[in-house]
């Protein structure tokens, strides 16, 4: 049994010191979306648990009560405010047992089998619609989430499930308030005996129509089944069993045994009462809860709501758009990270380069740096002057420059180095409130971690940001060494396909073969307009460093064919084999040009020589 909640902690700002008065008293706390000019924080018009769905990708997992972490948890929406979940279950030591009076459940009801002096006796919160009592969890039984077991619209959050605690926001606009400031008490026996009372297999029996499953809809009805049966309360392991059998007696003809685990396991994955999948009957009760994956709109619904969204404005000429997540590629010491820096100062301070567009307006930018340390990046930005720095060039103060905190000790809560690092990215981006991030570069994170082989959950976790926080980003990418006899491909960047697939536009710096001082910039892949910087036309610039301030310097267009090494013997020959064994490999001389980067006519001559 728990004692009252801690008072709270005084100097902290009130949402931290409400879930740091929370995580004192025993309670794992993780931050929940809030609400927002009448609206849930997520943005989304069509989300279907406003103000209750957890507000960062790890949610429920990341409930904690270790006192710094809850603060840092909670201290990343200072600014944008959050609801408060409190994990329920053994950790917590919480069972809740929620009544929404507004969906027509009775507190009278519960009366009937618990005496309401003793109901009385706990403590009570005043919720959206209705009422939570909290009791401790049982030491002997196991008490798992669930729906109508108690009576009528009488839920109970146990194992796996979480509560929203006062003081957070409903979206009705009213708030969870404490009706009463008693202890939390023992959850009373007949509750425990009536929510472990239901046999799951009497209810299996309930549920099931004897029907047969025919070819085409056995995997979908083993799931539907599988979905009753867990929100039912049955484990892992009786649902194996329970659907094996249901397998072999319905399905005509009955499917392999490992697709009907893989079944029961897709569906287990899901905490009993959590699952999207599991209240078939009442699907969108169920989405009450969950937000669906999917959005479904007529068409001109889309096509109007387009209308009002604004055309993407550049933010570096055609080679990046708000919006979108940009990668940029060039060998190493080709000035990526100056060209990068160079575009953060140009939004920041809302002056275009050069030659280049800018439509985007003047706005906050974050560049995660992973390549200077602060000493290198001050040399480039200033003058040595007698083996001084000197005449520093001023940035804007909405240039935020991020790095590594090497002596950070990772907190046990997370995994991965990953998982924290993309914590922490999250964190900045919020803290900062931009919409716009750099990082310098994606290869270095990569090596920064054994585990992961590509750079995919980066991007994964780039894109999710992306969307999230309606970001525009630029990831820095080195490529191997490129030959420099042919133009620059999608290929030339590593791991290519994949990170392809994720970005929205990528260009390119290359070196010119005829003056090394020279560089060009190339499209390599865009998403809405046609390609304006391709091969014919690429921007061929210099780097200069005319007084404190490294930069790439436009100079004019020109053909990329200008600016490769002319072929030697032995290139030629070797790039003949190359075309050869490609064709061998049964590849069409339309791909072979593309992977090559030659003429569909030079594949055709060097296989007829
Ligand atoms: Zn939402």
């Amino acid at each position: 049994m728990l004692s009252k909640l801690a008072p709270t902690g005084g100097t902290e700002n009130e949402l931290v010191a409400d879930a740091l008065r929370y995580a004192k008293s025993g309670f794992l706390v993780f931050p929940l979306h809030a609400v927002k000019d009448g609206k849930c924080t997520c943005a989304k018009s069509d989300c279907t648990s406003p103000a209750k769905h957890p507000r960062t990708i790890q949610g429920l997992k990341q409930a904690s009560r270790d006192l710094d972490f809850v603060k840092n948890l909670f201290g990343c929406f200072t600014y944008a405010s959050a609801n408060i979940g409190i994990r329920t279950g053994k950790e917590s030591n919480l069972v809740v047992v929620d009544i929404d009076a507004a969906k027509g459940g009775s507190i009278e009801e519960l009366y009937d089998f618990v005496p309401k002096e003793i109901l009385e006796k706990t403590l009570w919160i005043k919720t959206g619609g209705g009422v939570h009592l909290y009791f401790a969890y049982p030491p002997n039984a196991e008490i798992r989430n669930s729906t109508n077991k108690l009576g009528n619209k009488i839920d109970v959050r146990g194992e796996g499930g979480y509560v929203v605690a006062p003081p957070s926001t409903h979206i009705t606009g009213k708030t969870y308030e404490f009706l009463n400031d008693n202890r939390i008490m023992p959850l009373p026996p007949e509750f425990i005996e009536r929510l472990n009372r239901i046999e799951p297999k009497a209810k299996k029996n309930e549920t099931l129509e004897s029907e047969s499953y025919l070819n085409g809809s056995r995997n979908d009805s083993l799931a539907r089944v599988a979905g009753k049966l867990r929100h039912a309360g049955l484990s892992k392991s009786e649902l194996e069993t329970s659907l094996l059998k249901i397998n072999s007696e319905r399905c005509k003809p009955a499917l392999a045994e490992k697709e009907v685990l893989r079944i029961a396991w897709s569906i287990a994955r899901y905490d009993v009462g959590q699952s999207p999948n599991i209240k078939f009957e009442s699907v969108k009760d169920a989405a009450a809860d969950f937000p669906s994956l999917l959005l479904t709109k007529t068409a001109n619904v889309c096509i109007e709501e387009a209308k009002l969204s604004p055309t993407p404005k550049t933010l570096f000429d055609e080679f990046w758009f708000e919006g979108e997540i940009c990668i940029l590629f060039a060998d190493t010491g080709l000035g990526k990270s100056v060209l990068a820096v160079q575009v953060a100062d140009s939004i920041t301070k809302n002056l275009s380069i050069g030659h280049f567009a800018l439509e985007a307006e003047k706005q906050k930018v974050l560049f995660f740096d992973c390549e200077l340390s602060q000493k290198q990046f001050e040399k480039r930005y200033a003058v040595k002057e007698n083996d001084i720095l000197t005449n520093h060039y001023i940035f804007d103060d909405g240039f935020l420059r991020t790095v590594i905190n090497r002596n950070a000790a990772m907190p046990k809560h997370f995994k991965t180095f990953e998982d924290y690092l993309f914590f922490s990215l999250e964190y900045e981006v919020a803290q900062a409130e931009t919409s716009i991030l750099i990082v310098d570069n994606i290869t270095y994170l990569k090596s920064a971690t054994e585990t992961a082989k590509d750079a995919l959950p980066l991007m994964k976790e780039l894109n999710r940001l992306k969307d999230k926080y309606k970001l525009s980003i630029m990831a820095l990418a080195h490529t191997p060494k490129r030959d420099m006899t042919r133009p620059i491909t999608v290929n030339d960047l590593q791991g290519s396909k994949m990170l392809s697939n994720f970005a929205d536009s990528i260009f390119a710096i290359g070196q010119s073969a005829k003056d090394n001082s020279l560089r060009y910039l190339k499209q390599i892949k865009v998403r809405s307009e046609e390609k304006i910087y391709h091969e014919e036309n690429i921007a061929v610039c210099q780097l200069i460093k005319p007084d404190n301030f490294l930069m790439f310097d436009f100079l004019n267009f020109g053909s990329e064919r200008e600016h490769l090494k002319a072929l030697s013997d032995s290139d030629k020959s070797e790039l003949i084999q190359q075309v050869r064994n490609l064709s061998a490999q049964h590849e069409s001389q339309r791909t072979i040009a593309k992977n090559l980067g030659i003429s569909l006519g030079a594949v055709n001559k060097y296989l007829n020589m």
